[in-house]
């Protein structure tokens, strides 16, 4: 359908066509072609009694879609991923095998070593870690289960709050409180990112609104995965919730990874001069863990550069991570960035790092990140001390 909204009428429904035609042309006479929805076809070829004789049949079948293909005079590079599921260790009816060939086919797209991949029964163990936690988080989101923790960012000089991060919990009714790192990259995979994000901007803007009627205006960042970043109506949904909201546009800095930028970098950058201009800040995370390309400081407009804590491990003894440090903040001082140090541990990292002029970060030295009732206190606390 998005095919067919972008290109005309019908031709995502004459790419299928070409795509079955170029599918049928490689296969055997016994072999049955049909699509299964989508843009997933089923394959059955009958003659083929090993997964090496199927895994070629695939190598061929690949070959073949990858042939540059001409349609309305627009050149189109077509790429597929292929499952193999075997009759009958695989499977004994066709439900079993062709969800076994599905599972395979997700593994293989996960896979960067190929574009094939011949089921195994390792395989169904993770699908069905995967399905139950999909299947658990779906649960946590008509629940409301997901909360935002908040950690504050620091002045590295005197520990005043400057501002927090909010972080993704889930508050399982059983497990208690579940840190990110086991449903952020699930939910991101299912696209259930999205809703969950949105139940965590809820109640930041909550907060913040509440903050706000106390007398504390601080500001807030939240994390958006390139997933959510690259839905087209992300950004303008954003800026109308936290309108309605009540809050401060300036209160709220978006956190993006350069995964934003892997894509299209022109649509990330125009999208993030959009918020920008709406009045949010906008960092760029975990910088340093990637490619790190300057580049992407050069085109990108952006606020804040957060340093991934990688390389602050070691900074009061390694004279490199000294020297990289240094270079990073005479860098993010010239171009007038905010810099900000993620994950100072000890005294002795936060002494380094003021010897070299840094003056904003965060970290279990200074603050762990904590419910919204515990960040409120030291607000409130640090507001009475400043009055
Ligand atoms: P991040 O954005 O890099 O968040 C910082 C992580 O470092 C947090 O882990 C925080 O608790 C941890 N941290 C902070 N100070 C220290 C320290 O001194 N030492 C160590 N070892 N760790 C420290 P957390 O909360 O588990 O979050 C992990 C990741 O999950 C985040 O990394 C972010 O990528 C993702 N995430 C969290 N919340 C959200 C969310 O609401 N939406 C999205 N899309 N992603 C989220
Ligand atoms: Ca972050
Ligand atoms: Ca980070």
């Amino acid at each position: 359908k998005n095919i067919n909204d972008s290109f005309g009428h019908s031709f995502g429904d004459r790419l299928l066509k070409a795509i079955a035609e170029r599918l049928d042309s490689v296969c055997y006479k016994d072999c049955l072609v049909s699509r299964f929805g989508g843009d997933e076809f089923i394959i059955l070829l009958e003659s083929v009694r090993s997964k090496e004789a199927a895994a070629e049949m695939a190598k061929r079948l690949l070959l073949m879609l990858e042939q540059p293909l001409e349609l309305d005079g627009i050149d189109l590079h077509l790429t597929a991923t292929v499952g193999i599921a075997l009759y009958p260790e695989d499977g004994e009816d066709s439900d079993k095998l062709i969800r076994n060939a599905d599972v395979a086919m997700y593994k293989s797209k996960k896979e960067s070593s190929g574009n094939i991949h011949v089921y195994n029964i390792d395989d169904s163990n993770e699908a069905a870690d995967f399905v139950t936690t999909e299947r658990n988080i779906q649960r946590g989101i008509q629940g409301k289960e997901f909360i935002a923790f908040y950690q504050p960012k620091v002045d590295l000089l005197n520990g005043r709050i400057l501002g927090m991060e909010a972080l993704a919990r889930w508050q399982h009714p059983e497990q208690g409180v579940i840190p990110p790192g086991s449903f952020i990259a699930v939910a991101e995979e299912t696209g259930q990112i999205g809703a969950l994000g949105a139940q965590i901007l809820n109640q930041v803007l909550g907060d913040i609104y509440h903050w706000q009627e106390m007398g504390i205006a601080v500001p807030v960042a939240i994390n958006v995965s390139a997933r959510q970043f690259a839905d087209h109506d992300f950004c303008r949904a954003l800026v109308k919730s936290i309108h309605e909201s009540g809050c401060a546009l300036s209160l709220l800095e978006v956190e993006v990874t350069e995964q934003v930028f892997l894509g299209d970098i022109e649509t990330a950058a125009s999208r993030l001069r959009y918020l920008r201009t709406a009045g949010l800040t906008v960092a760029l995370d975990d910088f340093g863990t990637g490619y790190s390309s300057f580049n992407y400081i050069k085109q990108l407009p952006i606020d804040t550069l957060k340093i991934d804590r990688s390389f602050i491990a070691h900074i009061d003894s390694d004279k490199t991570e000294f020297a990289i440090i240094k270079a990073l903040a005479s860098m993010c001082q010239d171009l007038r960035l905010n810099m900000v140090i993620e994950g100072v541990e000890t005294a002795a990292q936060q002494e380094a790092l003021v010897s070299l002029g840094c003056d904003k970060a965060q970290g279990y030295h200074f603050f762990r990140p904590m419910p919204a009732g515990d960040v409120e206190l030291l607000l409130q606390k640090q507001q009475a001390a400043l009055a």
